[in-house]
């Protein structure tokens, strides 16, 4: 997507030092190559992942809202003494003040969307109030009032919409949040599988189901055993590698979407996070164990087949008496064959 704003606003560039010529802009001459290799340069960057796609966008949004600024305060200067209406650069504040809100969540695009607006009127203010000539500046208060209106409109209709987004945006992270534990839920680890599969990335799973948990219920209750499952949660969540994931993928058992890990670091992982369970006091039930399944997907793999096989992984500890790690077909998946 990145891409293709920089490939658009490039050929916009272009394309208005083109329509120039011969006789260029001073500040279009300079600003508009300039931008375009700033673009060129962001896009260079975000395809060699050494930054985010948040902050190119965000650098690009802000380089394009300091040129039509100083190209709106430029116009003023260089505008003929006959000029009746503001020329047609001012049409890409429009741009700006629908876009602003994909660059910044709702209420700080409303924030940015007010100051670009508020900026371009203290510009018009300032020249029709000191540089503008007498016999023009009528119809210029005219153009003026009317440019900063459509600005003002197109704020609004973008704000009420952003506020629906926001909501949109709440639902959808509440509907990938576990209720009882606030981990993500089966929703959100099937989402990032999907992802993850979509891109012909390798990956490790773990499912791990704390074992004999219903006698803990039996004994202590049901809502000691939901603070065991909200202990375990959280403890899983803290030793979670970078770039991993914790689900809880039902009842007692959960999911861990790792990045593709050899042999020794899974069980080092696992290890550690078996003796934590072991020791931690969940209210009044001390210490835990769990079965692990764990499966290396290989890149194409569908993720059900990769999750049936750690889930056959599991099977197999639990049936050979439990508090243990099983990996699946470890060779056949670590290899992709
Ligand atoms: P195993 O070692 O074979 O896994 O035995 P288990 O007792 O852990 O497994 P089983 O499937 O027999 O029982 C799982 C229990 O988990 C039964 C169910 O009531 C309980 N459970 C599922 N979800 C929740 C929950 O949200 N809170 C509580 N407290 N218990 C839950
Ligand atoms: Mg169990
Ligand atoms: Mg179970």
């Amino acid at each position: 997507m990145f891409l293709l704003i920089v490939v658009l606003s490039v050929g916009a560039s272009m394309a208005a030092l083109w329509s120039q010529a011969p006789s260029f802009d001073l500040l279009d001459l300079w600003a508009l190559p300039l931008l375009s290799v700033m673009l060129l340069g962001l896009q260079l960057l975000l395809s060699r992942s050494l930054i985010r796609f948040e902050t190119a966008l965000s650098a690009a949004f802000l380089g394009a809202c300091l040129y039509v600024l100083l190209a709106l305060s430029h116009q003023f200067r260089v505008m003929p003494p006959a000029a009746r209406t503001l020329s047609e650069n001012t049409y890409w504040f429009a741009v700006l003040y629908t876009s602003v809100f994909y660059v910044y969540p709702p209420r700080h695009a409303v924030r940015a969307a007010l100051a670009i607006l508020g900026t371009a009127a203290l510009v018009c203010v300032w020249h029709l109030s000191f540089t503008v000539p007498e016999a023009t500046r009528l119809s210029l208060i005219g153009a003026s009032v009317q440019f900063l209106m459509v600005g003002g409109v197109l704020v609004l209709i973008q704000a009420t919409f952003g506020a629906q987004r926001a909501q949109l945006l709440a639902t959808r992270t509440a509907a990938l949040v576990d209720l009882l534990t606030g981990i993500a839920n089966r929703r959100a680890a099937e989402e990032r599988l999907r992802q993850l599969a979509a891109r012909g990335a390798v990956y490790t799973v773990v499912l791990f189901d704390i074992d004999h948990f219903k006698q803990i219920n039996d004994r202590h209750g049901h809502a000691a055993g939901d603070v065991v499952l909200r202990g375990v949660a959280q403890l899983a969540q803290t030793l979670l590698p970078q770039g991993g994931m914790v689900a809880r993928w039902g009842g007692e058992e959960f999911l861990l979407i790792l990045p593709v890990l050899g042999d020794t670091q899974v069980r080092r992982l696992l290890n550690t996070l078996r003796n934590e369970l072991r020791q931690q006091r969940h209210g009044e039930v001390v210490g835990v164990t769990a079965c692990f399944g764990v499966a290396n997907a290989a890149s194409g793999e569908v993720p059900e087949t990769v999750v049936a096989r750690a889930d056959e992984a599991m099977y197999s500890a639990k049936q050979q008496g439990r508090n243990d790690i099983r990996l699946a077909d470890w060779r056949r998946s670590a290899t992709g064959a």
